[in-house]
Formats: C-alpha cells, sequence, structure tokens
C-alpha cells in the first residue's frame, strides 16, 4: 500500500533531472523522488560533447549559459575535479555571408556582456595551430567559454541532491504519469504519487507527456559525435573551436585526442530504436572537413563515432516550466542540442517557479514558457544547429 504522496517526483536522471531535483531538494519544497528508467546519463548526457559556450542566439540562453557555468564550475570543484574546465571557443566562417552574420553576432554579444572578441588571421593560427587560416572572413574568439564532463556533472547533482534528502530511484521506464486525487502517480504496482511532476525525460518526454493527456510540440532527433586520434596530439588547452562553413566543431579530449562532431539530422528519431554507432558518412565528412582546414593534424585516427538523440522544438528555444492547463506538471526539456550548458541554470530558474510560483512573461522562464505552445499540437521538422540567427528557421 503506498504511503502519502511526496511533493515532487522528477521523472529523468540526465543532466537536466538531476540538477532540478538538487535544486529543489535546496529550496526545502519537501519530499523529492527522482525517478530513472534506464542509468544515469544514458541518455543524451553520456553522448555530449561537453562544449559550454556564452555564444548563443538569445539574450536568455546567453544568461542561462553565464548562469550555469559559474554553477558547474563551482559542482565540479566541490564534487568532480576535472570535469569543468575553462579552454575557450574559437568560431570562423569564410562564406561572406557567414562571416557578416558572424561579425554582427559579436557585437550583439559584446553588448550583451558577453566576453567575446573578433580575431585576425595570425591570432587564429597562434591559437589553433593546425589550422589553415586561407579565405577565412571572419573569426570570433570567447576566451572564457569551457569544457565539461556532462556525466561527471551529472553524477554530482545527484550526490549531492541524495545529500539534501533525494530518493532517487532506479525504476522501470515509468510509461504515464496519471493524474489521480490531487497527485501524480508513477506506479501502477506500488500506487506511488507526488504533488508536483517534473518531466525531464530528454527525448522520451514527447511520448511520456503525450500518453500522461499533456501533449508537447517536441522532436526528438539524432546527432552524431566522434573522438579521433590526431597526429601530433591535441593539448589539454586548445580552445574548442566550430567551423561555421561545414559546421564542424572539435574540443580537446583526454590522452591527445579530439571530440568532433555535426552530423545533425533534421528528421525525427524514435529514442528507444534509433542507430547509436556513427554513420560511415558522417565520419568520412568529418575526415575531408578536417582535412581542408585543419591540415595540420595528420593521421586523424578513428578512435569511435556514435550517436545520441536530443529534443527540437518548433522555435528551437527549450521549454521549461508549468504546462498550461494541466495542475502539478511541469517539463524541463526540448534543448535543441544544447542542454548541457543551460540545464543547470533552467533547473534552478524551475525549482524557484515551483517553490515561489509563477513569475510571468518577465520571470527567468518567461521566454521559455511551455504556455507559448498552448492550442493544438502540430509536428515540425527539428531544425536545430549551432547556428548564428535566432528564429526557428534559421538560414545559417
Ligand atoms: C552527440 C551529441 C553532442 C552534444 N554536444 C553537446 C554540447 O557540446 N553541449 C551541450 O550543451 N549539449 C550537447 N548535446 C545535447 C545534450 O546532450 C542534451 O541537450 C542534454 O544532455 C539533455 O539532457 P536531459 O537531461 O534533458 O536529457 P537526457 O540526458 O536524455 O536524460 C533523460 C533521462 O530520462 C530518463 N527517462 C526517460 N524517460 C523515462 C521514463 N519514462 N521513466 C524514467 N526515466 C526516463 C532517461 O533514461 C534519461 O536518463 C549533445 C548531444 C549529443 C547527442
Amino acid at each position: 500500500m503506498a504511503g502519502p504522496p511526496a511533493d515532487v517526483v522528477v521523472v529523468g536522471a540526465g543532466i537536466a533531472g538531476a540538477a532540478a531535483a538538487s535544486h529543489l531538494a535546496r529550496r526545502r519544497i519537501g519530499r523529492v523522488v527522482g525517478i530513472e528508467g534506464r542509468t544515469p546519463a544514458a541518455g543524451a548526457t553520456g553522448r555530449a560533447a561537453g562544449i559550454v559556450s556564452e555564444q548563443m542566439w538569445n539574450r536568455w540562453d546567453v544568461r542561462a549559459v553565464q548562469r550555469s557555468k559559474e554553477e558547474y564550475a563551482g559542482l565540479a570543484a566541490r564534487r568532480a575535479p576535472g570535469a569543468y574546465r575553462t579552454n575557450g571557443f574559437l568560431r570562423w566562417a569564410a562564406s561572406s555571408r557567414i562571416a557578416s552574420a558572424l561579425e554582427a553576432r559579436t557585437e550583439e554579444l559584446r553588448a550583451w556582456g558577453v566576453d567575446v572578441r573578433s580575431v585576425g588571421a595570425s591570432e587564429l593560427e597562434r591559437r589553433l595551430p593546425p589550422l589553415r587560416s586561407t579565405g577565412v572572413a571572419a573569426a570570433a574568439f570567447a576566451p572564457s567559454d569551457a569544457v565539461v564532463t556532462p556525466s561527471d556533472l551529472t553524477a554530482a547533482y545527484l550526490a549531492e541532491g541524495r545529500e539534501q534528502g533525494v530518493d532517487w530511484r532506479s525504476i522501470p521506464p515509468v510509461d504515464r504519469l496519471a493524474r489521480e486525487g490531487g497527485s501524480w502517480r508513477w506506479s501502477e504496482r506500488t500506487g506511488d504519487r507526488a504533488r508536483i511532476a517534473v518531466v525531464a525525460a530528454g527525448a522520451w518526454s514527447k511520448a511520456l507527456l503525450a500518453a500522461s493527456g499533456a501533449p508537447l510540440p517536441l522532436a526528438p532527433y539524432r546527432t552524431q559525435a566522434a573522438v579521433l586520434q590526431p597526429e601530433p596530439g591535441v593539448p589539454d588547452d586548445l580552445p574548442s573551436f566550430h567551423d561555421l562553413d561545414t559546421d564542424v566543431y572539435g574540443r580537446p579530449e583526454e590522452h591527445g585526442r579530439l571530440l568532433a562532431g555535426d552530423g545533425t539530422e533534421r528528421v525525427e528519431a524514435d529514442p528507444d530504436r534509433f542507430r547509436p554507432t556513427g554513420d560511415p558518412e558522417f565520419v568520412s565528412h568529418l575526415a575531408s572537413c578536417f582535412g581542408d582546414r585543419l591540415p595540420g593534424w595528420t593521421d586523424l585516427r578513428l578512435v569511435r563515432a556514435w550517436a545520441g538523440v536530443c529534443v527540437a522544438t518548433p522555435d528551437r528555444r527549450p521549454v521549461v516550466g508549468a504546462v498550461p492547463g494541466v495542475e502539478g506538471l511541469y517539463v524541463l526539456t526540448g534543448f535543441n542540442g544544447f542542454g548541457v550548458m543551460r540545464a543547470g541554470a533552467a533547473a534552478a530558474w524551475l525549482a524557484d517557479e515551483i517553490v515561489d510560483g509563477p513569475r510571468g512573461e518577465d520571470g527567468p522562464l518567461g521566454p521559455v514558457s511551455p504556455a507559448r505552445f498552448a492550442g493544438p499540437v502540430r509536428p515540425f521538422a527539428p531544425r536545430p544547429g549551432f547556428t548564428l540567427q535566432a528564429g526557428p528557421d534559421p538560414e545559417f
């Protein structure tokens, strides 16, 4: 026989759910239960590249990254030394249209207080020696951008949450949340319930919300990354980088390796049936982009390649807050491929909203509230990517 309902159940122990449970417990909301249907960080979190960059395209996102960075730096210092490292982030473009957009974006980011500046060819090659800068028309460098180890940060949030009293449980994935007598029941077998439910189930959120009678416009999509071993090896303090012409990005990994990616697919994927290994076309695309633009690295040996499933929204913004018209149900998802870098802040602001009550359009969650999707849910094609432009369908 189930006991009295918990105060909150958080579904999902990716970085978002782990952070949310920890923040809710710190805010002393009462009894918090966390449920994970696989293993912590088994979803996108454990497959992410871990780049954390303030070079975003909306003000909210910049603030979210800034706040998350502070939080991750502190969390890593307390619990996971090495899980947060400042290495800077370089971006460049040869195409004149993309270069103009990069220059305009860099100025805008500076006006928003981001530590980023334009750099010329000689600085570009000095900071990233394997690069051939021929034809590059614009470049920007953000010295305080960072790289993190997402699974270590998740484990650190889980540990801090547990110390604050969060009851993290490993159970089979829940099929649906059922509203019963003013609370949410997540297990028919045990009858376990909570007053408030937070869905932080990553790519599975779409199906879980729909089965719980609260559908939202979400589209899971597959994206890929690979670890390469170049010659010579990659120093730890090399900046992360993004070639805007090809959309290929990279960051230094341990043992002198490089983690690189692009490979975002613009079609919906099933998180229970996607191909978890990297496609040969993806790997050969990386090799050809590196050969053209980063010829200082030779013998790029493939160590491994993989894919994970992220979550798109129609406007490419996260969806965080109370589900309109459904009492006691909150979501924390829709990160469009950039969830590691914004989850800490989004989770903290969500915990504030749950504990203190809604702050409306001007509150910290105003721009990402699920309320913007009130009405019928229509299918859409995912359009994520590390783009320069805001809006649902950016050109680049
Ligand atoms: C290749 C790749 C590279 C990336 N690179 C970056 C990057 O450099 N920087 C960045 O910021 N982001 C990056 N991302 C995106 C980032 O990984 C995600 O946005 C982020 O991890 C989402 O975290 P989450 O907690 O919302 O979801 P997830 O990590 O997917 O966690 C969801 C959890 O919920 C659990 N769950 C789901 N359904 C249920 C259920 N019904 N019952 C119980 N448990 C359930 C799952 O098992 C899972 O553990 C990358 C992603 C990929 C795939």
